[in-house]
């Protein structure tokens, strides 16, 4: 699981590194050295996320532990987008607040000063934490499937929008167009203008998919233009 992960992070990154390279030419110029940092810290953490993975995907098919089911019509449909909305809402509400908590002075130092040490971040800081800071993001999906009823293909669907956004999110361009991330429902959604922020000014902008507790609790600076 653990080759997993790693794989698939060196494809998606490369390949929205090399979009990037098409659609911003030059902007990762110079970047080289942290580039190298970012692939190190990611694959690290690709080692530590396969970890919780392997263990809850083998006791899924050896011992039936989990709720992921395989059958579509073993609940009822409506189901389906409901518990895609619920694992992502779920995620986002313990990353906003673990978050919050690692930009306390100390615990930033220890465990999320290698992710900020990316300035600005590329498509290949997606997975870039300290080993402690992904732990906390390594176990969430692992432990919802145990609390939360999820079809297998919309597990699949989550971990896509994890890894698309992950990168998406730090790549150092919007690739959604103004009229959405302007829109009344933009204003409700994380993409890079959101995160971007975040690595300009530290100490604001901490969600992960939804705006819903960055406005809830005053710490919505609103969007730059990456
Ligand atoms: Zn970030
Ligand atoms: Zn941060």
């Amino acid at each position: 699981m653990t080759a997993i992960v790693g794989l698939r992070y060196l494809g998606t990154s490369g390949l929205f590194a090399w979009i990037t390279a098409r659609v911003r030419p030059g902007l990762y110029t110079g970047m080289n050295r942290q580039i190298r940092g970012e692939i190190g810290w990611s694959l690290a953490s690709s080692a530590i996320y396969g970890i919780p993975a392997g263990v809850v995907a083998w006791g899924w098919q050896a011992h039936g532990w989990t709720l992921i089911y395989e059958d579509p019509l073993a609940r009822p449909l409506w189901w389906m987008p409901v518990s895609l909305f619920l694992y992502l809402f779920l995620h986002d509400t313990w990353f906003y607040w673990t978050h919050r908590w690692m930009h306390r002075p100390r615990v930033f130092r220890l465990m999320h000063a290698v992710h900020h040490a990316s300035r600005p971040p590329t498509a290949w800081a997606a997975m870039s934490f300290h080993p402690l800071e992904a732990v906390t993001g390594a176990v969430v999906v692992p432990a919802l499937v145990f609390v939360v009823p999820i079809h297998v293909g919309v597990l699949g669907l989550v971990l896509t929008i994890m890894t698309v956004m992950g990168i998406a999110n730090h790549m150092g361009w919007e690739m959604f167009p103004r009229r959405l991330v302007h829109s009344r429902l933009g204003n409700w959604l994380i993409t890079a203008s959101h995160h971007h922020r975040h690595h300009e000014l530290y100490r604001c902008n901490y969600g992960l998919y939804f705006r819903f507790w960055d406005h809830l609790c005053g710490t919505d600076r609103g969007v730059s233009a990456p």
